[in-house]
C-alpha cells in the first residue's frame, strides 16, 4: 500500500480514510490536498475518481485545471481536452444548460474540446470511460497533427 501520487508507505488508517472517500490509495499530505480541492473548487469526488482512473492509464491529466476562463474538472492541455462531470442532469434549469453550451462554444472557438461525462458512468463505468476518453485523445492527436 503506497500513495498514488508520491509512493510513500501508507498506514493502515491513511489507506482505510482514502479508499473511503476517494477509492484510490494517498498519503495524509495528499488525502488531505484532495480534501481542500474537494472543498474550496467544489472538485466532485467522481472527478477525482477519473483523474486517478487516467493517472493509472499512464496519462498525465490535469485536476480542477484554470483555463483562464473558468475552472475544468480535468483537462489534457496536450490535446486541448476538457472533461467535465454533469451531476444531477434532471435538476438543470433551461439557464444552466444554456449557459453550459456557450461555455462549450467558447472553448471550442479556443481550439478545445469539452467532454460532458455524467458521473454515473464514472461510478459504474470507470475503465469503459477511461478506454473512451484515450481514444478521443487519440484522434484529437491525430487531427492536430494533420492542421
Ligand atoms: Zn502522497
Amino acid at each position: 500500500m503506497t500513495c498514488l501520487e508520491c509512493h510513500k508507505e501508507l498506514s493502515y488508517i491513511d489507506h482505510k480514510n482514502s479508499m473511503e472517500l476517494f477509492d484510490v490509495e494517498l498519503c495524509k499530505k495528499h488525502y488531505d490536498r484532495l480534501l481542500r480541492l474537494n472543498k474550496r473548487h467544489k472538485t466532485s469526488l467522481q472527478a477525482i475518481r477519473l483523474y486517478y482512473g487516467l493517472k493509472e492509464a499512464g496519462e498525465n491529466p490535469m485536476l480542477a485545471w484554470w483555463d483562464g476562463k473558468k475552472s475544468v474538472d480535468i483537462a489534457l492541455p496536450r490535446v486541448k481536452l476538457n472533461v467535465e462531470i454533469d451531476h444531477e442532469p434532471h435538476l438543470y434549469s433551461h439557464k444552466r444548460a444554456m449557459e453550459e453550451l456557450e461555455e462549450a462554444m467558447h472553448s471550442m472557438n479556443d481550439g478545445f474540446t469539452t467532454l460532458r461525462i455524467p458521473h454515473m458512468l464514472i461510478a459504474e463505468k470507470m475503465r469503459e470511460t477511461v478506454q473512451d476518453i484515450l481514444q478521443i485523445k487519440a484522434g484529437l492527436q491525430q487531427s492536430q497533427q494533420v492542421i
